[in-house]
């Protein structure tokens, strides 16, 4: 049976990390909805102005959308084997589809929830700066880039995403409070939920993530 493996856990616990390495290890596609809404942002449409719009304010984007993105990427003949969701579902309603979906693709539910403090949490956010051509993603703090500014791998240049403000962050971390912390519970109550310790290198937390699929 084909697994869809469900990361969760406040912005900046590491998902999109861990997400890349599982989907490198395990071979499958890592889908992250952020990604998918950053790129329909950039374009001039209103649905992409839209979009702009709220992940600027770090708001959620409406579960609507988010159904139509999500179904449509998971029918798409690369995730027959399974996938790894990076920032989906945030929402009970997201939730209640995935299932759905799941259910149709015949593909079980894994959740992997990563927990980090929330200074953690915070300076991993503020210092976080991704690159604009390849998207290498480096942290002031943790993990500096050799020139400032600059990516180590191709000299193009570092930009912070416009929801890692300080605004922006307190918003997102208090609505991952609200309406993302709840699907931990309802994870945990069928069994399968599978929560992580943040802390630590990338390659630390990876090895505790590898561990559950090995037991
Ligand atoms: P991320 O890159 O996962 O931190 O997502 C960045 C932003 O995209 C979020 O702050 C939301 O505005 C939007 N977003 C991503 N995934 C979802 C989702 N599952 N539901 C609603 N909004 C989302």
């Amino acid at each position: 049976m084909a697994d869809i493996i469900v990361l969760m856990g406040p912005q900046g616990a590491g998902k999109g990390t861990q997400a890349q390495m599982l989907a490198e290890r395990f071979g499958l596609p890592q889908i992250a909805t952020g990604d998918i809404l950053r790129e329909m942002a950039q374009g001039s449409t209103p649905l992409g102005l839209h979009v702009r719009e709220v992940q600027a304010a770090g708001q959620l984007v409406s579960d609507e959308i988010l159904a139509e993105i999500v179904k449509s990427r998971l029918s798409r003949g690369d995730c027959e084997r399974g996938c790894i969701l990076d920032g989906f579902p945030r929402t009970l309603p997201q939730a209640w589809l995935l299932e759905s979906s799941a259910e149709s693709l015949g593909h079980r539910i894994t959740v992997i929830n990563i927990e980090a403090p929330r200074e953690t949490l915070i300076k991993r956010l503020s210092g976080r700066r991704t690159c604009s051509a390849c998207g290498a993603i480096y942290n002031i703090y943790f993990k500096p880039s050799k020139k400032e500014g600059v990516c180590d791998l191709d000299g193009q240049p570092l930009f912070t995403r416009s929801d890692d403000n300080e605004e922006a962050i307190a918003q997102r971390l208090a609505l991952y409070d609200e309406k993302t912390r709840p699907l931990v519970d309802y994870y945990a109550q069928s069994g399968r939920l599978h929560s992580v310790d943040g802390a630590g290198t990338p390659e630390e937390v990876f090895r505790r993530i590898t561990a559950i699929f090995e037991s």
